[in-house]
Parts: C-alpha cells; structure tokens; sequence
C-alpha cells in the first residue's frame, strides 16, 4: 500500500506515519515527490487496513499496489528514478555530474573481463578522451565452462581500484557471490549482477543492503514480471538505486547469440520508474551487429548503453566475438549522439 500525503504535510506527520507502520510490524519506504512524499509500506502477506493511516494528520490517501512487486512500480513511485554517481571524473573542473535517468543516455564501456591493468588503463584513458566516464571489466567471470578464464577476482578488483584512482573513471564490475560483497562494493561504482544471478536470491538480498547502485541483468528466460521481481528483491532491502539491463534471451534463433528483447523497453517503461539499459554485445555475440542495436536501443527509450570494447577483440580473454575495438567505438559514440540530440537527450 501507499500513503500519500498532503502536499503541506509537515515532517512530524510524515514521521508520525513512518512510526505506525512500524507499530504494526510493516516496513516503511518514504518515497519523496516533487510535489508531495508517499510512503510505501512493505512486509505485509495479506492486506494492510488503510483506515489506520487514513486517520493520520496530513495523510491525504492510501492507494492499494495491485502489482506484486511494489517498490519497483511506478503505482508506488510515478516519477522516474534518477541515480547519481560519484566516480572522480565527476569532480574535473567543467565536467557535468554523472546522472542515470530521464533526458540523459549513459554509455558504460570496456572489456568483457579485467585482462591486465595495461589493458584496463589503456581502455579507460581511451574511453574518457571520448567522453565515456564509466568503463565496464568483470574482476569475476560466470562463465559457461569451468576450464574457460574464470576472471582474475580479487586481483582484478585491485587493478580496477587502481585505474579509477589514476584515471578518475568510474566502474562497473560484476558480483557473483556473496562472500566478495564487501570488495566488490569497495571497488565499483555500480555492481553488476549478471544474468545467470538475476534470481540468485541470497545475493540480491546481499545487495539490498549496499549502498551502491546495482546494475540488474534480466535473466536470459526471465519474463519481465520476474525481472521485476528480482529489482523489488533489491529494493526491499533498502538499497533503491537499481538500473534493469536487458541483455537479450533465449529463443530459437540460431543467427545470434540471444534475442535481444528491445520490445521490453517501452513496458518496463511504462510499469516501472527503474532507470533501463541495453546491452546490445551479449544481445548479439557478434560485433558487427551491435552498432545497429545501440542505436535501436537509444531509439526504443533506453537510458543507457552497456557495451563491450577492447583494444584488441580479436586477442580477448573473453567475448571478443563481440567487443568493437576503438575506432568502431569511437563511429558508434558519434553515431549515438546524433541520434541522442535528435531524441532531446543529453550525451
Ligand atoms: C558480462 O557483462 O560480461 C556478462 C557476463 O553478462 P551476462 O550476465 O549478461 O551474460
Ligand atoms: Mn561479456
């Protein structure tokens, strides 16, 4: 349920409503608007009496969620998120804060895995020389077969720690397992749950409780109420900076490595305030297809770009298949912003 309140409500009342929630064992999120703050309550199995919070001083209604998941709808919360960031590039005189939502298109770039700190370093300097200030490298690797590179783990965590504290660009990097949540945490900017964890519960109830913000991969059959599921996971846990990223699914087509679903975009749109990316790499498998999806993607409302680049793709550890070097990059990056000033949307 959610309790609106009056536009003039004043912080005691709000706090006065946040209190009985409690009393009654339920959770409260307070949901601050533009024009009023709504209070979302949480926890409960069956329905919650709304004439308890009715009676409250400046309660001006409660509104049932009829969707399962609560916090992550927009029946809870009408206005899109916006998630900032800090990674240093953020603080170079004359450079525009990092914002993750509406009117803007946020491109995170990189190599599929950490390789060596040469390669990340030399990724990073490349991607921010073309505006790119977030930049993409599992440290951890799920991959397919156990004798496949596994990732460098910890050691990969150090090198990227060490490239955004020279460079100042911020990370995104991969969480496969609770026990390297902490590192994780420590060293990225947005933590990655990839697709084959999208309903690894333990871990996403893990990453409720951190305060960076996760990058949710849609399972590869994962419908997009699930996938929601999964976010509302999250989110109940506290931590409400969540982006959905599509990255394709599971279909009988064989011309592509999965079916990249931008068709999802425009409900997951409409049904919730998450900020969503599209990751056209893995959507596709084969580089040459990805430029073509980047733009669909822009075109379809996404927010953002997960993509993969490597200074060398047909040298790569992993995923080269699928990673444009720089300069196809680089004709990419040019190609989004015209389409991005088109669209009214900032680069
Ligand atoms: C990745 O981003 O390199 C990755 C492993 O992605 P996914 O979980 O979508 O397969
Ligand atoms: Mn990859």
């Amino acid at each position: 349920m959610l309790v609106v309140m009056q536009s003039d409500a004043t912080p005691d009342q709000v706090a006065r409503v946040i209190a009985a929630i409690r009393e009654i064992d339920l959770t409260p999120h307070s949901l601050p608007g533009p024009t009023r703050t709504a209070i979302a309550i949480t926890g409960n199995t069956g329905a919650v009496d709304p004439q308890v919070f009715e009676a409250l001083s400046g309660v001006k209604e409660c509104i049932r969620v009829t969707k399962p998941y609560k916090l992550a709808s927009r029946e809870m919360h009408k206005y899109d998120t916006v998630i900032g960031l800090n990674p240093p590039v953020a603080h170079a005189p004359g450079s525009p804060a990092v914002e993750i939502g509406p009117g803007t298109f946020t491109v995170v770039a990189g190599p599929c895995s950490v390789e060596n700190e040469a390669m990340v370093f030399k990724s990073a300097e490349f991607l921010l020389s073309k505006g790119v200030k977030l930049l993409r490298a599992g440290a951890f690797k799920p991959r397919t077969s156990p004798y496949a590179f596994q990732g460098m783990g910890v050691e990969g965590l150090a090198i990227l720690k060490r490239v955004r504290e020279k460079t100042g660009i911020g990370i995104v990097t991969e969480l496969m397992d609770t026990e390297y949540a902490a590192a994780v945490e420590e060293a990225a900017d947005i933590i990655q749950i990839g697709t084959r964890n999208m309903q690894n519960f333990a871990l996403l109830k893990r990453v409720g409780k951190c305060r960076k913000p996760v990058l949710l991969k849609r399972g590869m059959s994962a419908t997009l109420e699930e996938w929601l599921m999964a976010a509302e996971y999250v989110l109940a846990g506290g931590n409400y900076q969540v982006i959905l990223c599509e990255r394709g699914v599971r279909t009988f087509a064989d011309h592509s490595r999965n079916t990249l679903d931008l068709s999802v975009i425009p409900p997951v749109k409409a049904l919730s305030h998450l900020p969503v990316f599209v990751d056209p790499s893995h959507g596709t498998g084969k580089r040459a297809y990805v430029p073509a999806m980047a733009l669909a993607g822009l075109a379809a409302g996404a927010d953002g770009l997960l993509i993969e680049t490597h200074p060398d793709p047909d040298r790569a550890m992993s995923d080269g298949a699928q990673s444009l070097d720089f300069p196809a990059t680089e004709k990419l990056l040019g190609q989004l912003r015209q389409l991005a000033a088109v669209l009214g949307r900032g680069m």
